[in-house]
């Protein structure tokens, strides 16, 4: 049946995307695409624009309100219109029968009272409870055809009982006319389909026909006859097709609400309100053998793509992620734009099935492109648990969600308790012999089945650098397969679907402890990454001090290296950390000065020892004036912790590790990771040979400071001299004024305030005005700074100050002081030297 209302809806999306835009190209297109395959017109489909006249690119989305011409064109839309008609218009059709129940009865009543032969009453009665029979059964039919079978028996029924009445009457056509008329119009609200309308107008006057033509006594008796005939069939007619109109447009409005109330405009998926109510439907069917599982999508990153590349594409992006949604899932699959960026699904089948199904969805998302590289996604994935609320299920596959993000993005994680159920059932299995094991078999490593392939520990050796000696060894994680060779770290620690990043800590912890046991001496510690998230784990230091102990390792052996660039919660931490020290554990906090590193959260954990990012030494190797390593390592000292710098790779890093005053160095220039242990002796040579190179460094350049500062120095003592004794302040300092790096020449007097102003040197023209506010230091207060509170411990003697970063110049300078007696009392005399220049010796130590 030809469905008339199948119109195409169009949509003008983002049309400011086009610089400038005519509608007749568009109009062409749906204007074509609408005559040669009327229904053809996806939803969201997009039809590119190429007109001549368009100009620059663009994309027009067709709404997905031809979904709703499609949906009204299935076979199945026709069932329902009938089924929803039936349940409209019972109540009518019910009301109408037994109304006309109470008419018959009257008309029997009145036809008794007339005379003349009659057939028996008992017939004419029963013809009446035959019709509220069928009046009391209409309201039970649940079909259209139950309904029209009611209705064509319930019109013959009626047509019997009038053929009864009428029969020996003195005209008959003055009885059975009028009642004939009235019950075809009465009878309209009883058809649901014009079928069924046709067929039981046409029983009915087929019934009644050999009534009407016995009718003899009147003259043009047949006329009048087939005239009421067709005024009462044209009526019922018109209001049955009234009803079946009125009735249609009023099914397709609702339809069409409902559907724009479930819909998300942007990409023609669910939203979350029919997304949920769908899902707890389905979850709610009494199957209890029927298993479902959630899968919670989020596009990765795509703020970014917003920000850099506007809303409009970030739309655009959003489409073609539905569309693949669509296209890869069946009619049996509920899947929904939940939110933003966030897709959700429901699907049948297990937890393995779905996580399959995602990964299949995730390789497919990443081949759409993005401006700036390729979308990716992540999802995550939970099994429904029979009795659990839809809410709660879509909370657990969130929370995977979340671990897909947090480990990296552009993957599938499935929910929690799968991962607990996949450690339960790789248990770390350790020899029973293992916490006694000596001698020779002390020296074999474990190693532990894990997927397909081994973990194995290697150690990599810690040094005291003043002790120059192995003080630790740092246990790392390696694989390998049955033939030997090394599985790479990215597949190693490749998140996996089924398998949470703290089930391969964990593992990896009694597998490092078991193996530390039995090749690292009895004497050194042995230090343990550990993640945030196994760290705050209830009861796990109870945990790991007992199996530690069980190897045979005490916890005051053993460091915990938590990794500083992980996240966590401070609080939580440092609640951690104290359970772990009271079984004896140190506790170091790895990588600092890299990621998420900050002071604060180190003082609240307030570990034993700080690793020092490698990426630190490096940036202040060679190049750098001056180095920051050692003040970060005098303040953490400061702070009570102990320093460790990883990374050392060369002799000038080992040099500056020593130089900074770091407690333990590790690098492979100490010593790669291994699963043996390496002898410490080479390694001690080089730490050796590093404190020699310092200490030769630090005298040679002592000379090169003191050779350099000379000059100044005597040009300072002069100028102290003429000064207290009573030469002007400019005149007593020109000469000195004339060196090259003399920026300004000053005098403090006892409580280290400026007198007068100062008097600019050489270099005092290569400073820049950004400092301008503080460039004027007449009054200003210098008594709290090393260079004067030193020539007023040691008066008439040059004193030189350590590098400093100059108020005057944004500089580093150095400055040089005397303290010399005057008239008005003693006073500090200096000169402030610019020290920018590369070529300048700094003093070898503070
Ligand atoms: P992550 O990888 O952690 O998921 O980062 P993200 O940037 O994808 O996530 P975030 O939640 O920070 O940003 C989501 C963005 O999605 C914020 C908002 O601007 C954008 N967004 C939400 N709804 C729409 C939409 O209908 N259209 C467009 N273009 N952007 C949307
Ligand atoms: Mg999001
Ligand atoms: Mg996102």
């Amino acid at each position: 049946m030809a469905v008339p209302y199948a119109d195409c809806c169009a949509i003008f999306y983002r049309i400011t995307m086009l610089p400038r835009v005519d509608r007749a190209p568009l109009r062409g297109v749906i204007e074509r695409r609408r005559a040669s395959q009327a229904y053809s017109l996806n939803p969201g489909d997009f039809l590119p624009l190429n007109s001549g006249r368009v100009t620059g690119t663009g994309l027009i989305l067709i709404d997905m309100l031809s979904s709703t011409t499609r949906q009204t064109t299935d076979a199945g839309f026709l069932r329902r219109f009938h089924l929803r008609s039936l349940e409209h218009q019972r109540p009518l059709s019910a009301i109408t029968m037994a109304f006309a129940v109470v008419a018959y009865l009257s008309f029997v009543a009145t036809r008794s009272v007339v005379g003349g032969p009659m057939p028996g009453l008992q017939y004419r009665l029963a013809c009446g409870l035959c019709l509220a029979l069928l009046a009391m059964a209409m309201p039970r039919a649940k079909t259209p055809w139950a309904c029209g079978a009611i209705g064509v028996a319930y019109v013959l029924t009626l047509q019997a009982g009038i053929a009864l009445n009428v029969s020996g009457v003195a005209s008959p056509l003055l009885w059975a006319l009028p009642a004939m008329v009235m019950v075809v119009m009465g009878a309209a609200p009883l058809w649901l389909t014009p079928t069924q309308f046709l067929f039981g107008t046409v029983a009915f006057y087929a019934a009644g026909l050999p009534v009407l033509l016995n009718v003899h006594e009147t003259r043009g008796a047949h006329l009048v006859c087939w005239m009421w005939i067709g005024i009462s069939v044209l009526s019922a007619a018109v209001l049955h097709g009234c009803f079946y109109w009125l009735r249609r447009n009023h099914f397709l409005l609702e339809d069409r609400l409902v559907q724009l109330a479930a819909t998300d405009p942007l990409t023609g998926l669910q939203n979350r309100r029919a997304f949920k109510e769908g899902a707890e439907t389905l979850l709610s069917t009494p199957d209890g053998s029927a298993k479902f599982s959630a899968i919670f999508v989020d596009i990765d990153y795509f703020k970014s793509l917003n920000d850099r590349f506007g809303h409009s594409v970030g739309d655009q992006m959003l489409h073609e992620v539905a569309q693949i949604l669509k296209a890869q899932t069946s009619a049996d699959d509920n899947v929904s734009r939940i939110g933003g960026e966030e897709f959700a699904l429901l699907r049948r089948g297990g937890l393995r099935s779905a996580v399959g199904f995602a990964e299949t969805l995730r390789v497919a998302i990443s081949g759409i492109a993005r401006p700036d590289g390729a979308l990716t996604a992540s999802f995550g994935v939970a099994e429904y648990r029979a009795g659990e609320s839809f809410m709660s299920l879509l909370d657990r596959a969130d929370e995977a969600l979340l671990r897909a993000k947090h480990s990296g993005r552009n993957r599938v994680c499935a929910e929690r308790a799968a991962a607990d159920d996949a450690a339960r059932l790789k248990p770390l299995q350790l020899p029973d012999s293992d916490a006694h094991a000596s001698g020779a078999s002390r020296r074999e490593p474990l190693r532990q089945p894990w997927d397909d392939h081994y973990l194995t520990s290697h150690f990599q050796p810690l040094y005291s650098l003043s002790h120059q000696k192995q003080v630790g060894f740092e246990a790392l994680l390696r694989g390998e397969r049955d033939d030997g060779s090394v599985i790479a770290p990215a597949i190693l620690f490749a998140p996996k679907p089924f398998t949470s990043e703290s089930d391969l800590d964990r593992v990896s912890h009694a597998l490092h402890l078991a193996n530390a046991a039995r090749v690292i001496p009895d004497d050194v510690w042995v230090f343990l990454n550990i993640l945030p998230v196994s760290f705050v784990a209830e009861g796990y230091a109870d945990q790991l001090a007992g199996f530690a102990r069980s190897v045979g390792l005490s916890p005051e052996r053993v460091v915990l290296e938590l990794l500083e660039s992980h996240g966590g919660s401070v609080d939580d931490l440092s609640r951690a950390a104290a359970q772990y020290r009271e079984h004896g554990f140190l506790i170091a906090v790895d990588d600092f000065g890299a990621g998420h590193s900050n002071l604060d959260r180190l003082f609240q954990i307030r570990p034993d020892l700080v690793k020092l990012d490698g990426e630190l030494i490096r940036a202040t190797s060679p190049g750098a004036q001056q180095p920051i390593l050692p003040k970060l390592v005098s303040l953490l000292h400061q702070a009570g912790m102990l320093v460790v710098v990883e990374g050392v790779e060369t002799t000038d890093e080992l040099i500056l590790a020593v130089e900074s005053n770091v407690d333990f160095a590790q690098g492979y220039l100490l010593g790669r990771p291994a699963a043996t242990i390496t002898p410490p002796e080479p390694v001690n040579r080089r730490i050796d040979h590093a404190f020699d190179v310092l200490a030769e460094g630090r005298a040679h350049q002592h000379a090169r400071f003191e050779l350099e500062l000379h000059p100044y120095r005597l040009a300072l003592d002069l100028a102290a001299q003429a000064y207290s004794g009573g030469v002007p302040l400019e005149e007593a300092f020109a000469p000195l004024a004339t060196f090259e790096l003399c920026i300004s020449c000053f005098i403090l007097d006892e409580s280290g305030r400026q007198i007068g102003l100062e008097v600019n040197g050489m270099a005092s023209a290569k400073a820049g005005d950004s400092l301008q506010p503080v460039a004027n230091p007449r009054d200003a207060r210098w008594d709290h700074r090393p260079y004067f509170r030193n020539a007023v411990l040691r008066p008439g003697v040059p004193v030189t100050s350590s590098p400093y970063l100059s108020l005057a110049s944004g500089r580093p300078c150095i400055a040089v002081t005397i303290a010399v007696p005057t008239e008005q009392g003693r006073c500090v005399v200096g000169v402030e030297l610019d020290w920018s220049l590369d070529r300048l010796p700094w003093p070898a130590a503070d």
